[in-house]
């Protein structure tokens, strides 16, 4: 699909993807793009206009109508918005609608960059099966949950920790069992578990099983 060196990341529900894509893309002065933002952008585009996650038509017009100057909005990051993303993302249509947009990323990475990063739950198995490294990151629930409620507390969201743990829990089931691209670690992809790495050590993991990966990609690249 494309001669851009693609780094997927994919994984469960506050794994930790994010940043470790965040910071593989510094690493390697690639662009990074975070597809949950998509999917999170599209949900609060329909819930305000109070309208119902689980409509296809709704839905769809959320997705088209998605404000990408919103990404950073701390509004995205909240549990009911989470949720309502899982919901809009088990959507054929929805996840048709923003297909182009990742794909085209990846193919014409932003300011002519020799590759990007992409983190989400498909990237490495439907957005860009031919990725030159594909990563799939999980930890134990609890430590998930904990995290994220750190992560939520820091936004001002002040939130239950068994609460969170059980929206994680319920969007991951979510997400792995809905028929359309479900989350699922691709046969080629790299297991991280960082259970019991903080996140300098989940990075030089994630680093060590990409770098390589990547190398091999640029040296391999046609010329011209
Ligand atoms: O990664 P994040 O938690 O922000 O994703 C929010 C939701 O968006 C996920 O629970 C999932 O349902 C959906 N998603 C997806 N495919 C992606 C990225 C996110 O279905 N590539």
């Amino acid at each position: 699909m494309t001669h851009s060196i693609v780094i997927a990341v994919d994984g469960t529900a506050a794994s930790g993807k994010g940043t470790l894509a965040k910071r593989l893309a510094r690493h390697f002065g690639f662009p990074h793009l975070d597809s949950g933002a998509l999917y999170r952008l599209t949900a609060l585009a329909v819930l305000e206009v109070k309208g119902d996650p689980k409509d296809p038509d709704t839905a769809v017009k959320g997705a088209r109508a998605i404000d990408l100057n919103r990404a950073g909005d701390p509004k995205i990051r909240s549990d009911v918005v989470g949720k309502a993303a899982s919901d809009v993302a088990a959507i054929p249509a929805v996840r048709a609608a923003l297909l182009d947009f990742q794909r085209n990323f990846l193919l014409h990475p932003p300011g002519g960059s020799d590759g990007a990063v992409m983190d989400g739950r498909d990237i490495g198995t439907v957005i860009c099966p031919d990725a030159a490294a594909k990563l799939f990151v999980d930890a134990e629930p609890a430590i998930r949950a904990h995290r994220r409620w750190l992560e939520l507390q820091g936004l001002g969201l002040t939130r239950d920790e068994s609460a969170v743990l059980a929206e994680i829990n319920a969007r991951d089931q979510a997400d792995r069992t809905r028929p359309v691209s479900p989350l699922v670690q691709a046969a080629d992809a790299a297991l991280l578990d960082t259970t019991h790495l903080d996140i300098d050590a989940a990075f030089a993991a994630a680093l060590a099983l990409v770098e390589p990966k990547v190398e091999r990609a640029l040296k391999a690249r046609p010329r011209g």
